[in-house]
């Protein structure tokens, strides 16, 4: 730790927070370089979620893919629209190079409107299902935080004996509050890469439980989600502050294990991993998380509340 580069970045950027409507001030912090140690370790996701988020801001000033999801219009509808604003945007570049644009943009365009409406997406036959199972069987887990699915959500994916009762968890994780309704412990099939236009690549397909793959799919922007950790009433611990599902999803999908500080052979791939904070007096927000197993979970059982309070902290 420097001290030195800490105490100058805390002078220049910390102590400026609320001027950070004067142009002057924002480029003078816009010049400083964040400190790693200030960053948690966690720079590139920083950065990458940063370039990715403004470049797809970029990309949908050019056509809202709002005004496509769940619309009848097809991806040639999508093309015509791009091709009225490319040439205003790119005034400098060749006919041949606007083209190369146009056609660029609207797949990635389409691509969003087909993550914003489910009910394009293709559809997955139960040969596929069945396929999928055998590929991560033969007691495949969430590839996001490793909950290792029960034979009722097995059945119920397969299409098996849909009569059974779904599990109920009895006791639930507050942080996450993961098994409180019957899609959170279903499977469900995760494009890893949102889906290119009709494609049905298996390499693409991996099983998520429902709470990771409906919170994953959440997103509109990471702005949105970084402001205010939400607060619950802990039985014990008292008022808590819990952090927004979404980085609970990033953050697994990212490291995908334990990262207790001695080290650990816990992936999600093993075993059910979940996030704890890196400082119990601190708010639970993306740069006080980190993931962990059940066996280095600093607040063990705590966690677990019953479904009743569950429910209440759902509110
Ligand atoms: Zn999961
Ligand atoms: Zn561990």
């Amino acid at each position: 730790m420097e001290f030195a580069e800490i105490y100058s970045f805390f002078n220049t950027t910390a102590d400026k927070l609320e001027a950070c409507w004067d142009i002057r001030i924002l480029s003078n912090i816009a010049n400083q370089r964040v400190p790693d140690f200030i960053l948690s370790g966690r720079g590139s996701l920083l950065r990458a979620d940063i370039h990715i988020l403004w470049t797809q801001w970029f990309i949908e000033s050019i056509c809202d893919p709002e005004k496509f999801a769940d619309s009848t219009q097809s991806y040639g509808h999508i093309l015509v629209a791009v091709q009225k604003t490319v040439p205003i945007i790119f005034s400098g570049v060749s006919e041949e190079e606007r083209k190369t644009l146009t056609k660029y943009i609207s797949r990635l365009i389409d691509k969003e409107v087909q993550r914003r409406s489910p009910r394009k997406r293709s559809f997955i036959s139960l040969e596929d299902k069945k396929l999928l199972w055998d590929i991560y069987g033969p007691e495949p887990r969430c590839w996001i935080c490793g909950y290792e699915f029960t034979k009722w959500a097995e059945n119920k994916f397969l299409g098996y004996g849909s009569d059974t009762e779904p599990p109920q968890h009895h006791f639930i994780d507050y942080m996450t509050l993961h098994g409180l309704s019957q899609r959170d412990i279903s499977v469900e099939v995760d494009h890893a890469i949102p889906f290119s236009k009709g494609g049905k690549e298996e390499d693409n397909l991996r099983l998520a439980c429902g709470w990771c793959n409906s919170h994953k799919s959440d997103r509109i922007s990471i702005y949105d989600v970084a402001i205010k950790p939400r607060i619950v009433e802990h039985p014990k611990l008292g008022k808590q502050s819990v952090p927004h599902p979404f980085w609970i999803v990033r953050l697994l999908s990212v490291r995908r294990r334990c990262e207790f500080e001695d080290g650990c052979d816990k992936t999600v791939d093993n075993a059910q991993l979940t996030v704890v904070h890196k400082h119990p007096e601190g708010a639970m927000n993306p740069t006080n998380l980190r993931v962990i197993c059940s066996e280095h979970d600093p607040i063990g059982s705590t966690r677990l509340v019953s479904r009743k309070v569950a429910e209440q902290m759902r509110q």
